[in-house]
Parts: C-alpha cells; structure tokens; sequence
C-alpha cells in the first residue's frame, strides 16, 4: 500500500468506529448540588456530560441512555464547579533554603518540582490556576498540562513578573555585586514607559497569558521596604495600554495604598494582596470595577514561617511580621465596602495543596460561605475573562465539577475535604 492510501483507509476506519450520534454521555448523580448565582444547595440532581461539556442538568437522577453511557454515585456528597485560585505560583513552595536554591537549580528541577505542586493542587479541587510569575518554567508547564503530559489544573499565566531595578520583581534582589548584573526589559525589569511598553511585548512573544507587575515592594523580596510604591503611574499606564491592545489583563501585586491607587486609576484588573488599602483605595476601586484578590492565607503563612529562627533572609523577616497578620483584617473591610472579590491565596508562600484553607478565613472575617465559595468559582472566573467555560455547573460549560464531603454551607471545612475532582469531562479523583 502507498502511504497515501494507507491514510484514506485509517481515515475511513476512524469514520466507522466514531459514531457521533451515539457519543458517550457520563451521568453524575449529585446527592445535593450547589448552584453558586443563587447560593442554594439543590438536592438529588444529575449533570450529565459528553465529551469536554455539560450537557444538561436535571432534576432528580437519570438513568443512563445508552450502553456505553456511565453514572457516577455522588449521591452522598455536595457538587460544586471547579474551584478556580487567582493567585498562585506553580514554579515554588515555601522552605528554609528558597534562597539558595537559586543558585542550585536548573529550570528542569524546577519544573520536577512544579508537576508535583500542580498534582496536589488538582487533586484539592482546584481545575483552573491563575499563575502569577515564575521563571518561564510556568509556560512550558502550561502546555504540557494542555496537551496531557502532566496532570494538573488548566493554568493561565503570567509568565515573568514586571517591576523596575531593586523592585519586588528584581530576579538578582540580594545577590552579590557580581552576580547581580544588569536584568532588563527581557528579565521583567524596567525603568520608564518605554521599558514597560518593551516588557509586555516580551511576555506576550513568550506565551504568557495576562502581565503580572508589582507596583509596590513585597515582603519575600530580598530588600528593605515591602510597601512603598515602585512603578510610576506613567510605566504602569505603559503597561496597562500594551496589554490591553495585545488582549492581556494585568494582574498588580501591591502592600501600600499609594502604590494601588496609581495602579487603580491606570486600569489595572486586579490588585493582588492588597495589605494596606485605605478608605479612599477601596472607593477608587469600586468607581473602577478593579478586582481584589486576598491572599489572606499567604499573609497568615508568612507571619508563622518569620517565628522560625533563620526562616527568612533578615531583611525579609521583619517584613513578613508587619505585614502578614493585616490581610485579613483588610479583606474583611473590602468585602463590607462592596469591592468586587475573587478567591486568591499565593499558593507557594504556603505548601500547594491546602488552597482551600482560604475559604476558612475568609468566612472568619465576615464573608458568608456561600459568597466565599463564589468568589473562587463565579467571579473568578469573570475576573479570568472565562465566564462562558468556566465557574457554573450550567448546560454549555466546561466539565469542571468537584464533590466535597459535608455541607460547605454550614461547615466550610468541608472544603478541605474533595473526594471527586473532574476537568474538562475527565476523571482525575473519586475516593
Ligand atoms: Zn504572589
């Protein structure tokens, strides 16, 4: 046979064996369901799936229609849509010796490293991660989660971090004067609009999925200040516009209030962490639609980690204690003040994993359980931009779907306890 007739009948074959009209369909009986708009639990009903999507959703269990067709018992636990962290970094975890290691480790070390946080992080329910900064390694992982190399959740990221020389981003931060160099517009770094301009074009030719900048200092950045502002509007505004005509949101970590602001008025889609957000930032943010994203369990590790003797570099430690123990104080006035809230936790200051502590603390400053819960799956993903695949089990999205253990409503710990987690139609847990 030629090779061109070997395709047709492998074509033809493919034909037989595929019959659209009977494609398989899942059915998940659901014990009690959590529709996430109107923060009601509806008991027994079914989801059922073909392919990447939901296609109905019905009251009561229905049977399967077909033989191949297959039902999965869920009739004991509570279904809720993928949860979806704003704010993770899927390159890092927390340790003793972050510092050194990078001077001790290749990209594929890091990237070992990284399949392991992404397999914890799905397997906690989380099917969706926006990734905020790393190496670059974050892309490539990207991928090879897209293409089912490795399991993990659907990542959006931010590739490399933007900030100016000595800022919250500075890759050399704390190295010795020979080895600190020069980073540039290429590295993240960047002093004036046109460097900012030059940046986001860089990220974009990477593959990154939406620009990260740091407007003002942060605390695990090897340098003195963790809160005073660091990019002028100007550079910021750079940002925002090149983003914005390259179709990319902009993600803005920030601890001081003058540093927000310059970022709010420029057009910034999230502030990230937000510590020290006063009256005035949170109004600016409303008048703009800008989102806030926590981390509040971010704030809490850092504050344990610094009561450990030689955890942190010195300049860093003093830092993580000012500023670690404020976040949730601040979330619980955002949310009274009405700012628009998605669920975000740093993942990597903290070990991968136990994403869902956030829910926990956001309910112990005064966010009901059922807003909580929303803001990791409805307003994430309007935030992400993914409304229409993501963040609702509703008939046309994708088949993100995960069961807890208990009713999350009356004990948000429930959220702590996954015991089904599917992505795009696929399986990944059920205990
Ligand atoms: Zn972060």
């Amino acid at each position: 046979m030629t090779r061109k007739s070997i395709h047709a009948w492998a074509t033809a074959a493919l034909l037989l064996t595929a019959p659209t009209a009977f494609a398989q369909k899942t059915y998940l009986h659901c014990g009690q369901l959590l529709d996430v708009r109107s923060g009601k639990l509806l008991n027994q009903q079914t989801i059922v799936v073909e392919k990447d999507r939901i296609v109905a959703v019905q009251s009561g269990y229905t049977a399967a229609s077909g033989p191949q067709d297959k039902v999965i018992n869920l009739e004991n636990r509570t279904v809720l849509p993928g949860l979806i962290d704003c704010h993770v970094h899927v390159e890092g975890e927390t340790s003793k010796d972050n510092f050194i290691k990078e001077f001790t480790q290749n990209p594929a070390d890091v990237a070992y490293e990284a399949i392991d946080h992404v397999n914890k992080t799905l397997m906690a329910g989380f099917t969706t991660v926006r990734d905020l900064g790393g190496s670059g390694v974050n892309v490539s992982l990207r991928n090879a989660i897209n293409r089912g190399l490795v399991v993990g959740p659907r990542i959006i990221t931010a590739g490399k971090a933007i900030s100016g020389t000595g800022g919250h981003m500075d890759p050399s931060n704390g190295y010795r004067l020979d080895l600190m160099g020069v980073p540039g517009p290429a590295e993240g770094i960047i002093n004036g609009p046109d460097q900012a301009r030059q940046a986001v074009r860089e990220q974009y030719k990477r593959g990154s999925d939406l620009i990260k900048i740091a407007s003002t200092g942060g605390v695990l950045s090897v340098a003195k200040d963790g809160s005073a502002p660091q990019m002028t509007e100007l550079e910021i505004r750079a940002v925002v516009e090149t983003a914005r005509d390259l179709g990319l949101a902009v993600a803005c970590h920030a601890h001081g209030a003058e540093g927000m602001k310059r970022a709010v008025r420029a057009g910034v889609t999230s502030i990230e962490h937000g510590t020290l957000m006063d009256d005035e930032t949170m109004k600016l943010m409303k008048k703009y639609g800008t989102w806030y994203v926590p981390t509040i369990t971010a704030g809490k590790s850092v504050a344990d980690s610094a009561k450990i003797p030689n955890y942190y570099p010195p300049l860093v430690t003093p830092k993580a204690l000012a500023i670690g123990p404020k976040l949730q104080g601040t979330f619980g006035r955002a949310y009274k003040a009405g700012v628009k809230i998605a669920f975000g936790t740093d993942a990597s200051v903290y070990r991968h994993g136990v994403n869902a502590l956030e829910f926990g603390y956001m309910t112990e400053a005064g966010m009901p359980a059922a807003e909580a819960i929303r803001s990791a799956t409805l307003s994430a993903a309007e935030l992400l931009g993914r409304s229409s695949d993501l963040g609702t089990l509703e008939v046309g999205k994708l088949a993100d779907i995960i069961a807890v253990d208990g009713n999350p409503l009356q004990d948000i710990s429930a959220m702590m306890r996954p015991r089904f987690v599917m992505k795009a139609g696929v399986k990944y847990r059920q205990d």
